[in-house]
């Protein structure tokens, strides 16, 4: 363990991340758990149409409110919670079924296929229905609050960075990885937990375009652990409404201060809009959340910069890790002249200008970079 995780806990840390430290302490139940105590008293879900899924739904995410509000403000305490009646049909079962019918006509993410999943697999993502992992362990690399992290490397990604790290199981080779049911998932998580993970991390490549198997995986789970979402948060509105009530804590990346770098670096329209909007979503509901921005060079300006003082005006309960480990790879090696701005790391003249303008705008940055 690093000395850092232990002594992390105080401040603003454990004021901006208090859910997900509870929860990790077990003293409050996992969002996950919440949903399935949350439900109809009806035998199944077969016969109602999508728009009255989607009703169902909201009515089950103000029961659900209450329920958490309840909880995290002590007016519900575990013992009472734990036993509740199991509803026959819970709240994470209609996210279930409503992903399942999402992926009939795939918009999971912002790329909006329409591909019918059970049949042919995503343009981008390439996954039909399987769900591939890479690899999984106890990550003690990542930021101090969140190790020793369960961490769950899914194949393949909606994105085609240029300089992506992970680009053997993101984009060259997705099928890789061994392929998992929900059941074998959930057993993935068991183990994790048995063996210290503090939370379960899902990441990838991205974990979005794997939600059915992840959100199918939570029914066969019962161990007390944060969910945690380790994503370029390029999901749909749709699929982040579904997803939001599940997640105790978000790991978001926030790449590029707008759409033409997004576009040019990994290949995807929108950029800045989609992810800014999802990001105010998660903020908006007062979710524990560690913003990754990766300094890239030469882009101080056109991304560091309007990243940090977007946060400062919308995300303000954010903890923001400025990241300073970009190094060259994949293409950017390979296509040296076409991406020769991003051809080396970051300088300490550029990390130091980025440090000092989330100081200069309040950013808490410090605690987790
Ligand atoms: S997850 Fe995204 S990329 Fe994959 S099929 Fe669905 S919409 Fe397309």
């Amino acid at each position: 363990m690093r000395p850092d995780a232990i002594g992390i806990w105080s401040g603003k840390v454990l004021e901006k991340l208090r859910w997900y430290y509870e929860v990790m302490n077990g003293w409050k139940p996992a969002k996950y758990l919440i949903c399935k105590k949350v439900g109809l008293s009806d035998s199944g879900l077969d016969g109602y149409s999508f728009e009255e899924l989607i009703g169902i739904h909201n009515e089950l995410s103000y029961k659900f409110r209450n329920m958490f509000s309840s909880i995290r403000d002590g007016k519900l305490s575990l013992t009472d919670f734990n036993n509740l009646e199991n509803p026959r049909v819970t709240y994470l079962d209609v996210k279930v079924k409503l992903i399942g019918d999402v992926l009939r006509s795939c918009y999971l993410c912002e790329w909006r296929c329409g591909v019918n999943r059970y049949e042919s697999r995503g343009s981008m993502c390439r996954l039909g229905l399987e769900t591939y992992v890479s690899s999984y362990f106890l990550h003690v690399g990542e930021e101090a609050p969140l190790i020793p992290s369960g961490t769950i490397f899914y194949g393949s990604c909606n994105f085609r960075c240029v300089f992506c790290q992970n680009y053997e199981i993101s984009q060259l080779r997705p099928y890789d990885g061994v392929k998992v049911n929900a059941k074998e998932l959930a057993l993935i998580q068991k183990h994790l937990h048995r063996e210290g993970a503090i939370n379960i991390n899902h990441v990838g490549g991205e974990p979005t375009p794997n939600l059915l198997t992840i959100l199918e995986s939570l029914k066969y789970l019962d161990v007390n652990i944060p969910q945690l979402w380790n994503s370029n948060m390029y999901m749909s509105a749709e699929t982040l409404n579904i997803l939001m009530d599940v997640i105790d804590i978000w790991l978001p990346d926030f790449k590029y201060g707008n759409n033409t770098c997004g576009l040019r670096l990994s290949k995807v329209r929108d950029y800045f809009d989609v992810v800014s909007r999802n990001h105010i979503a998660i903020c908006s509901a007062g979710d524990p959340i560690i913003i990754r921005h990766l300094v890239l060079p030469n882009h101080v300006e056109c991304c560091t910069k309007p990243i940090l003082e977007w946060i400062a005006k919308h995300c303000s309960n954010a903890l923001v890790n400025v990241m300073a480990q970009y190094r060259p790879e994949y293409l950017v090696i390979t296509c040296r002249e076409e991406y020769r701005d991003i051809g080396r790391g970051p300088t300490s003249k550029e990390m130091e200008e980025a440090y000092e303008y989330a100081r200069k705008l309040g950013i808490s940055f410090e605690e987790v970079s």
